[in-house]
């Protein structure tokens, strides 16, 4: 259980790092066909969708698609920017899957998320500052399913303050928090 609960913590950390907290430079967001390009030279289970008419336009998303699967899967299809998806696919090589053979001694196969594209502003408040959900731009991890069967949940295995979840952003804005 330590184990995980540190796997769990560094990935959150590492996570942070990754968004640009702490002056570490991210790199360029792709967009349009130059970044589904990326997806498919990455191998990414993807498919470009058509998000509607969201009735806000705070909530449109560059270059939508849905995502079935990075290299881990995901627990269930999620739509994002194709610019998320890059970094999620980022994340997942450079964070997630190095740290998960180094701690616990297996791959991940599956991330479990809460839902990254949503209409909607911070915290779900009816006034305030847009949310990056609202443009395909967050996503909330719960945790992680390990090659051995093992389940890291960040409810159970980090800490409080973020009680359930990991938002993993690409946003502008430094918040560095969710
Ligand atoms: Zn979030």
């Amino acid at each position: 259980m330590r184990r995980l609960g540190l796997f769990a913590t560094t990935c959150g950390l590492l996570a942070l790092l990754l968004e640009g907290c702490g002056g570490v430079p991210s790199h360029t967001a792709l967009s349009g066909r130059a970044c589904l390009a990326r997806l498919s030279a990455h191998d990414i289970s993807y498919r470009p969708t058509d998000i509607g008419d969201p009735g806000d336009p705070h909530c449109a998303v560059d270059t939508a698609v849905k995502i079935s699967r990075i290299h881990a899967a995901l627990n269930q299809p999620a739509t994002m920017s194709c610019a998320l998806a890059d970094r999620l696919d980022e994340f997942e090589r450079e964070v997630v899957q190095p740290l998960a053979l180094d701690e616990l001694g297996s791959r991940a196969t599956r991330i479990d998320h809460l839902g990254s594209y949503s209409c909607r502003r911070q915290n779900s408040r009816t006034a305030g500052r847009w949310s990056q959900h609202a443009q395909g731009q967050a996503i909330d991890i719960s945790g992680f399913r390990l090659s051995d069967g093992a389940t890291v949940s960040l409810a159970r295995d980090w800490n409080a303050e973020h009680y359930d979840h990991m938002h993993l952003d690409i946003g502008p804005e430094r918040l560095c928090s969710a």
